[in-house]
């Protein structure tokens, strides 16, 4: 694809969807299976691009400015409800007597992303786009994110990228949109329980990796792993010919 898919909103004012999807591919007259595929901890280090985050504020802004920032994210998210990293930034600025809040959001869309994916997770991306029809299903700030999964390289490999603030209220219309199996993997423990209890027969693969997997075992996923080169052989065992 040449050019940025167009951009509409969609099921809730939270959410943007980068579609170019027109319906479920067929094969034979048969449904491919989709799959909601999570970006954070999933496929990126979101963990390790969290601690260099810091060490560039403070680069830029001098000691203590890093921690400083991640303390305006979270009063940003108590008001506003996700980590507006543009609210951050302007509160940041001013709160510094400058209105240059151009500058420290800078640090954070210009960060080297390619250097992020984790492991195997290219080749599971190739994967899932060659067989299957690869959604993008991200959350959190919608212009981070954006320029994040551009960067990587996700719109082109994707049929729909989905950034929204709240994932789980999208589920109730996922099972009229996409017909056929729903393939779900995402490192968030509340997400897969809530795929499995509102989407019913939806394959979950939870991704044992970061902040938010740490203190669960076991979430009743169908696999749960931290490999994502188990991720395709579990694919390609169980669900690759499903159509
Ligand atoms: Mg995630």
């Amino acid at each position: 694809m040449d050019k940025k898919p167009r951009r509409h909103p969609e099921l809730d004012s939270g959410s943007s969807i980068d579609s170019r999807f027109r319906g479920n591919d067929s094969k034979e007259g048969m449904t491919k299976p989709t799959v909601l595929l999570d970006v954070d901890n999933t496929i990126f280090d979101r963990e390790a691009v969290r601690k260099i985050e810091g060490k560039l504020i403070d680069a830029n802004y001098g000691n203590g400015a890093g921690r400083r920032f991640r303390q305006i994210i979270e009063e940003v998210r108590k008001d506003v409800g996700w980590g507006d990293i543009k609210e951050a930034s302007i509160r940041f600025a001013r709160e510094r007597g400058s209105s240059d809040y151009a500058s420290a959001l800078a640090v954070f869309l210009e960060l080297p992303f390619s250097q992020y994916w984790r492991p195997h997770a290219k080749e599971l991306v190739e994967y899932l786009a060659a067989n299957f029809n690869l959604i993008i299903f991200s959350d959190g700030d919608d212009t981070f994110q954006k320029e994040k999964i551009e960067k990587l390289g996700l719109y082109k490999k994707a049929r729909e990228v989905i950034i929204s603030r709240s994932k789980i209220e999208l589920f109730f219309g996922f099972s009229k949109k996409y017909h056929g199996k729903l393939i779900i993997i995402d490192d968030r423990p509340k997400v897969i329980e809530e795929a499995k209890r509102l989407l019913g027969n939806v394959i979950t693969i939870w991704i044992k990796h970061g902040r938010h997997a740490q203190g669960y075992e076991r979430v009743n996923a169908d696999l749960e792993t931290t490999d994502l080169k188990e991720v395709v052989q579990y694919l390609k065992s169980n669900h690759s010919k499903d159509y």
